[in-house]
């Protein structure tokens, strides 16, 4: 009833917008006049609000001050957090994929922190390009010639394509034509990048003889797509990468690999399921790699792109390569995560991905007794938590069918809606944790969590926590 007397009191007792602002003039300072007082009258505007609905909140100047704070201390909160991830997954497009290691870190932080050397030659002093500071390492790392470096390997396999096929035609087998994480479709970008596909051969099968058909005056150049994300298992056939070289070589036309995760260092040595390395496929002949710098390769988001000489000198001078260049941060990154490589030996400890793909799983369930104990003290009633075997996935496509055995808290509860405001809470916390929910189960897989005294002392806020 917005006309009782009452009301009429209240609203008239509310303080006035300049009022707040002379006695918030700390909030002043720190958030700035206008923005303060944008957030006074949108306060006083919800407590009239209130009052109409019947309420009676409190209309103190110093109540109405507190309240502006905590808004806009939360509206600065920064949108993007670290997490910590026990999904399972490693490499989650989701959460950002790869973690960096230190160096790398330092490195970024370097580059912002000061005018550098991005495309300037400090001997000649002369205009450079930006690609010098990581070209070398990508060629002595995969026995490449040339190499220049994209925002993703999205853009690496659409500047290759509209580079070396434009009006020209690309024979893909049928078996190759993948679709990553939903937007990535290698058809699309195939379409986008001016170049006409020519599917051939069978989802199963494709022989050198369907690639041999499919060539005429138009084809440009023939490619191969690594199926990241799926296998076809049974009755199949693929042309081998040097057979394609030779025949793409024999019509003279460039031979492209799509490596999707550019691995670097032989999986096999690592007791990890085996996963072409970029080195091997420049051995068997390809001209051009294209490989993501975020995936197995555990560094920055970027796309590589590495081969001929000839060839990536066009690459790097098409106007498009101005579009999807990366800039000096992931760079910087870059230069330290391929460095890391020169020393195959310490590897496993100095790169987070290979160091959480290849964690002992002894370790990995000692960690999930502790933690089960730990935290079974702390949830409420109408929970169980235990210690249990699981596997863990690579993630970003790689390596899908193979999982690597790894050990977590499998928690269940006396209800969905119990179980569900669990991982709420989790996902709550000031480093939220997240999980997986599977079949009735909140799975926290330990693989990942480098953090354990954080995740501990912050879980003890779930004392008080109500589903
Ligand atoms: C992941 C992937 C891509 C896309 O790479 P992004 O780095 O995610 O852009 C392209 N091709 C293949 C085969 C892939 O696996």
């Amino acid at each position: 009833m917005p006309g009782t007397s009452e009301d009429q009191d209240l609203r008239r007792q509310l303080p006035a917008v300049d009022v707040v602002l002379q006695q918030a003039a700390p909030l002043v300072t720190r958030f700035g006049h206008a923005r303060v007082g944008e957030v006074i009258r949108r306060q006083l505007s919800l407590i009239r609000a209130q009052i109409t609905a019947g309420k009676r909140p409190d209309i103190g100047v110093e109540d109405i001050i507190s309240v502006i704070e905590t808004v806009l201390i939360a509206e600065d909160e920064a949108s993007l957090r670290p997490v910590i991830n026990l999904t399972g997954t490693v490499l989650h497009t989701n959460l950002g994929r790869a973690v960096l290691p230190e160096p790398a870190v330092e490195a970024v932080v370097r580059a912002m922190r000061a005018p550098t050397n991005l495309e300037y030659n400090l001997d000649t002093g002369a205009r450079d390009d930006r690609d010098s500071h990581v070209e070398g390492l990508i060629c002595e790392l995969t026995g490449a010639e040339a190499a220049t470096v994209v925002n993703n390997n999205a853009a690496a396999v659409l500047l290759v394509l509209n580079t070396l096929a434009e009006d020209g035609e690309v024979p893909v087998s049928r078996g190759e034509l993948v679709e990553i994480g939903g937007s990535f479709r290698i058809p699309e970008v195939m379409e986008r990048s001016g170049c006409t596909l020519v599917e051939i051969g069978a989802t199963n099968r494709t022989h050198l003889r369907d690639y041999e058909r499919a060539i005429n005056g138009r084809t440009a150049l023939l490619m191969k797509v690594h199926t990241s994300n799926f296998q076809v298992q049974g009755f199949t056939a693929a042309v081998d990468e040097p057979e394609l070289a030779k025949l793409a070589r024999e019509h003279d036309m460039p031979f492209v690999i799509d490596l999707g995760s550019g691995n670097l260092v032989d999986f096999s040595t690592l007791g990890l399921p085996d996963e072409p390395t970029a080195a091997a496929a420049i051995d068997n002949g390809a001209d051009i790699i294209t490989f993501s710098g975020d995936k197995l390769l555990g560094g920055p988001q970027c796309g590589i792109v590495a081969g001929r000489t000839d060839l990536v000198d066009r690459i790097r001078r098409n106007p498009l390569k101005r579009a999807l260049r990366p800039d000096k941060m992931t760079l910087a990154a870059l230069a330290e995560v391929l460095k890391l490589y020169r020393n195959p030996d310490r590897l496993q400890q100095d790169l987070p991905t290979l160091k959480f793909l290849t964690r002992k799983p002894a370790d990995i369930e000692a960690q999930a007794h502790r933690l089960a104990t730990a935290l079974r003290a702390l949830l409420p009633a109408g929970y169980s938590i235990e210690a249990r075997a699981c596997h863990s996935q690579i993630g970003s496509g790689a390596l899908p069918v193979e999982s690597i055995a790894s050990f977590g808290l499998a928690i269940t509860a006396d209800s969905d809606a119990m179980l569900r405001g669990l991982a709420r809470a989790l996902r709550s916390l000031p480093r939220p944790v997240v999980g997986r929910l599977n079949d009735g189960t909140l799975w926290l897989d330990l693989r990942c969590l480098d953090c354990e005294a954080l995740f501990i002392e912050q879980c003890s806020a779930l004392v008080n926590f109500q589903a």
